[in-house]
């Protein structure tokens, strides 16, 4: 695994153990696994295209569903759970509760700040 070398905290996905799920994405619209589309891309190219090409079509997006839609995992293939925060203009999140249970968990408390970044060690 590269380093990661940009200056964002980056997210910690939960392992799959499923039969190659490693090496595979999934479509934002449906969930139908993305033939063809590697995994991991090169640093500086930024993925191109997240959904099938009828959901493309349907959605008349490249990347992600119209925006109330039901989305579906890129990495896992699953539902995502949908999130929307409080205040005067809300977010909507859409979280994989299998690929990052503790968002999703703090998600569901209503608790959408992004927790600071773990002091560094001394
Ligand atoms: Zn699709
Ligand atoms: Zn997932």
């Amino acid at each position: 695994m590269p380093p990661n070398r940009r200056h964002r905290v980056p997210e910690v996905f939960a392992e799959d153990d499923r039969q190659g799920a490693n090496s595979q994405v999934y479509c934002k619209g449906c969930g139908q696994s993305l033939e063809g589309q590697p995994r991991h891309v090169q640093s500086r190219t930024p993925v191109a295209i997240m959904m099938c090409a009828s959901c493309r079509e349907k959605h008349g997006h490249e990347l992600i569903p119209a925006s109330g839609a039901v989305t579906f995992c890129y990495r896992c293939g699953g539902e995502d759970e949908i999130f929307l925060s409080k205040g005067m203009s809300p977010v909507t999140y859409h979280v994989c509760p299998r690929c990052v249970p503790e968002r999703a968990a703090r998600y569901r408390t209503g608790d959408f700040e992004t927790p600071p970044p773990p002091p560094p060690a001394e």
